[in-house]
């Protein structure tokens, strides 16, 4: 079994690429559910101030959201535990740190603790802030913003793992490729200030999204297989109507009873997301055992 071994902490992943709309969020909740699903104990980290995940799981940001069931309480220093912030969601075996505009004035308060403490440490405050929690649960699904915010690279930090979904496309391809340069920079760059050198255990780049009415996928889908080799999962997730909308008030694919649409491209997706956990509890099981 790919249960967690005794004594093993959680695993945790990032989702991450700096591009909007490249299916981050949904295939967060997505695999999130697939995941709980096989038996494991799941905490997901809305850290997009969009607070687009916490939307999906049926609560809204703007109105349903208090500043203490987020990332803000570490940001702004009142805690150094994730644990106060966890919730209970609509699907049994997820628990969810939620979003809300409040997350934008973390930018400016973690480079602003920064200047004023020069041993505070603005990556790590996640990472920190989840030791706490990291016996509780067997997979820590984190999603990111679109961008290379002080939020996404706590993430970065506190993952074992990062997840890149990519539709192909060229538009995305090619801002992809901005991702990848970006973050060595980024981390080459925490190398030489902070001595931090930060490895993943692993790093998948997704195919999500994938139209196959798209003449360009193909070529698109070449570049990218020279490009990222080994790290593009041999899987991929197709463009249907049942990804799209799903949510907590909708259904997913892993939430048949609530399902109306096609029968047909609901089970694509479902495969298709499956083959992902398949191979994503595969590395979670190397790290484990590394
Ligand atoms: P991100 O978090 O990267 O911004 P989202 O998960 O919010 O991306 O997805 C962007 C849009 O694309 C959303 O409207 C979402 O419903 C839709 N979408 C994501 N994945 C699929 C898919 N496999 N099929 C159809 N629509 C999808
Ligand atoms: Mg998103």
């Amino acid at each position: 079994s790919y249960l967690r071994p005794e004594g093993a902490r959680a695993i945790t992943l990032a989702i991450g690429n700096f591009k909007g709309g490249v299916s981050k969020t949904t295939t967060a909740m997505v695999m999130a559910q697939g995941l709980s699903l096989r038996g494991h104990k799941v905490l997901v980290v809305d850290a997009d101030p969009q607070g687009s995940l916490t939307t999906l799981f049926g609560i809204m940001p703007d109105t349903e959201v208090t500043e203490d069931q987020t990332i803000a309480p570490l940001v702004y220093g009142d805690t150094t535990t994730i644990k106060p912030s966890i919730q209970s969601t609509y699907w049994d075996g997820i628990d969810l740190v939620a979003a809300s505009s409040s997350l934008f004035s973390a930018e400016f308060v973690l480079p602003s603790r920064q200047m004023k403490d020069p041993e505070f440490q603005f990556w790590d405050v996640l990472n920190l802030g989840l030791e706490d929690v990291r016996d509780d649960y067997d997979v820590i699904i984190i999603d990111t913003p679109p961008s290379l915010s002080y939020v996404t690279i706590n993430a970065f930090m506190a993952a074992d793992g990062l997840m890149v979904p990519l539709p192909p496309n060229a538009l995305d391809f090619a801002s992809s490729a901005q991702f990848w340069s970006l973050f060595s920079d980024l981390a080459s760059n925490l190398v030489e200030s902070a001595g931090i050198s930060k490895t993943f255990d692993f790093i998948h780049v997704l195919l999500a999204r994938v139209d196959s009415a798209d003449v360009a996928s193909d070529v698109v889908r070449s570049w990218i297989s020279a490009t990222y080799a080994e790290k593009v999962l041999p899987v991929e997730i197709p463009k249907t109507a049942v990804t799209s909308s799903s949510s907590a008030e909708f259904g997913t694919v892993y939430d048949i009873s609530r399902y109306d649409g096609s029968m047909k491209t609901y089970s694509r997706a479902r495969d298709a997301y499956d083959r992902v956990n398949d191979l994503v509890e595969i590395s979670i099981r190397s790290s484990w055992n590394a």
